[in-house]
């Protein structure tokens, strides 16, 4: 093989793609019940908004962001996540000049130089939401519940929302440094990363994945115990208001999410079948990150879903069923190569009201109806010199068998008659 993918990107196969657009709908529907509107920013922006808005000392930003200088010298990054650019089109288009919320969805590619494993690739795809305009804690639940409504209605039954709190600037900054105190007590014990992070960034020491520093931190003082009373109130009211909602959810005390804009609460919402790979999404609180971007002082928050994970569980557990429906279909056979005008014109026809797939090959009738058969439509419609002079096509009922000629203008209506007559029973996803 000459070329290949690049390391750690994917193919949308044809295979796949009935799975992703019922998944892609499946957002469409949940976002738009709950008033979020869709928005689009560019894949890629200024490496500097990147910087400002995940924090220069992630390891998002300083180690797996594709950046390249643009023809004029400027700095450009592929966007490492989708808040920052929502952020900056917020600000840039004066959106939060109306009052009240404003609430905003996404979906498309993401993309970070890290090292590909299972089910996490360079290029890959998220969605999400961003929820501007208010502190309170019940915008804080409205966003856990829509994910988790998003989850099920693609047919995932069984959520877990792990839930804690990044306290503010009220409370974290002395925590910060209880923290650090804590670490210097431990230094030996930690991996040299963590020792770096104790200077640089203390709360990152609990996403690292060592056992040796997994065991020292095990007696670290947690944010979460160290709440001020105003994020206490706060995380316990989200609590009570998933709990009014019958939403399942634990505190996790260990929870940092990987970038530094949270503040007050972080979740994340995990399929408790998936084993140690378990979260599906999250997000958490970003109360000054539009202003530190320069925009007005604007509390928010925010989530977002991996869509090559979701689409592997809701594949491996059967959730939505693998392939569209084409069985209402039909698939034109031409049998000479002088059937094309009669074919475009019955095609062009037929497709107001169902969808047709011609094929032009000169194969063999029976080559042709086996891809017919492969495609799982539910007809056939077969164009030979007969057919031809007489301007009539025979129709070929693939599920029954039945077969029949009649003038090309008859055909929609018989297909409709067989169509309703006989409700087409469930048929296997085509063996592609
Ligand atoms: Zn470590
Ligand atoms: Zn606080």
């Amino acid at each position: 093989m000459k070329y290949q993918r690049p390391r750690g990107t994917n193919d949308l196969t044809p295979d796949r793609s009935p799975l992703w657009r019922r998944l892609r709908h499946v957002y469409e529907e949940v976002v738009t019940q709950f008033g979020y509107a869709e928005v689009d920013p560019p894949i890629f922006e200024a490496t500097e908004l990147f910087a400002r808005a995940v924090g220069e000392d992630t390891d998002v930003v300083s180690k797996e962001m594709y950046s390249f200088t643009d023809r004029k010298g400027r700095s450009l990054s592929l966007r490492p996540e989708g808040t920052a650019g929502v952020v900056r089109m917020v600000i840039e288009n004066g959106l939060l000049g109306g009052g009240g919320i404003l609430r905003l969805a996404y979906w498309g590619p993401m993309f970070r130089y890290d090292r590909p494993q299972a089910g996490r690739y360079r290029q890959f795809h998220q969605f999400g939401v961003e929820a501007l305009g208010e502190g309170g804690p019940a915008l804080d639940a409205e966003l856990i519940e829509l994910l988790v409504a998003t989850l099920r209605a693609a047919g995932l039954g069984e959520l877990r929302v792990d839930l804690g709190s990044v306290g503010d600037r009220c409370c974290r900054p002395a925590y910060v440094e209880r923290l650090r105190e804590a670490l210097t007590g431990m230094d030996d014990r930690l991996c040299p990363t963590c020792r770096e992070r104790r200077v640089t960034n203390p709360l990152r020491v609990f996403d690292c994945k060592e056992t040796g520093c997994h065991e020292a931190l095990k007696h670290a003082p947690r944010m979460l115990d160290h709440l001020c009373d105003d994020c206490r109130a706060h995380l316990e009211r989200v609590e009570a208001l998933l709990a009014d909602q019958a939403i399942p959810f634990r505190r996790d005390r260990d929870m940092v999410r990987g970038l530094d804009y949270y503040t007050r609460t972080v979740f994340e919402v995990h399929d408790p079948g998936l084993g140690a790979q378990s979260a599906l999404g999250g997000g958490g609180r970003y109360d000054h990150l539009v202003e530190d971007c320069g925009g007005p002082p604007t509390p928010a928050v925010g989530f977002s879903a991996g869509i090559e994970r979701l689409l592997g569980v809701v594949e491996q557990e059967g959730a939505l069923a693998a392939s569209e429906r084409r069985s209402y279909g039909a698939y034109l056979s031409l049998m000479t190569p002088a059937a094309e005008p009669h074919a475009a014109r019955i095609a062009a026809r037929l497709r107001r009201a169902i969808p047709v797939e011609v094929d032009f090959t000169g194969r063999s009738l029976k080559a042709q109806l086996k891809t017919a058969n492969q495609r799982g439509v539910r007809f056939a419609i077969i164009l030979g010199p007969d057919e031809i002079d007489a301007r009539s096509a025979t129709l070929k009922d693939l599920d029954s068998g039945v077969q029949k000629t009649l003038p090309e203008s008859d055909l929609l209506e018989l297909i409709q008659a067989w169509l309703a007559s006989e409700p087409p029973a469930p048929r296997a996803a085509p063996g592609r």
